[in-house]
């Protein structure tokens, strides 16, 4: 959503799919790999990222300092997270290794409101593991009045 807020900005018309002057595929599982692949032998100006596909990859600030673009997916609810990272050590979790083990903060709540409705769906992996997790409720407590 961010990265079609991005080309918005710049005059590019976007949509969900494929077939573009530019297609960009998010993995977000590795198992899902082998399908990003199929997609990038069939459009070659396909750019891959996502946790699932490369961990040390992320977002150019110009386009993580994006509002999600939430017309792309027809939705009336904020979706997004406030912090990233979790000092948990699950074995099975690339949280940690992706995210780092310290919470920070990444966005406050007014990023992420979609302006058709006051639902916001947090996708945190561990806001309460945040020295900031009360800056942030009481930020959305405010907001919500
Ligand atoms: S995000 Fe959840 S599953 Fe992953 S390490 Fe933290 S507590 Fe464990």
């Amino acid at each position: 959503m961010k990265i079609s807020s991005y080309h918005k900005s710049l005059g590019d018309i976007t949509r969900l799919g494929t077939g573009g002057e530019l297609n960009y595929i998010s993995c977000v599982f590795s198992k899902h790999c082998r399908m990003a692949e199929y997609i990038m032998e069939l459009y070659p100006n396909s750019v891959t990222g996502g946790p699932g596909w490369d961990h040390d990859v992320s977002l150019p600030p110009e386009i993580n300092n994006c509002r999600p673009d939430y017309e792309l997916y027809d939705i009336s609810y904020g979706l997004g997270r406030l912090t990233e990272g979790c000092p948990s050590g699950c074995e099975y979790c690339v949280v940690p290794r992706t995210e780092g083990k310290a919470v920070h903060t990444v966005s406050s709540i007014v990023d992420i409101v979609n302006p058709l409705g006051n639902l916001v769906v947090l996708l945190d992996s561990n806001i309460l593991a945040s020295t900031d997790w009360t800056d942030h409720f009481n930020e959305i407590q405010k907001w919500g009045r």
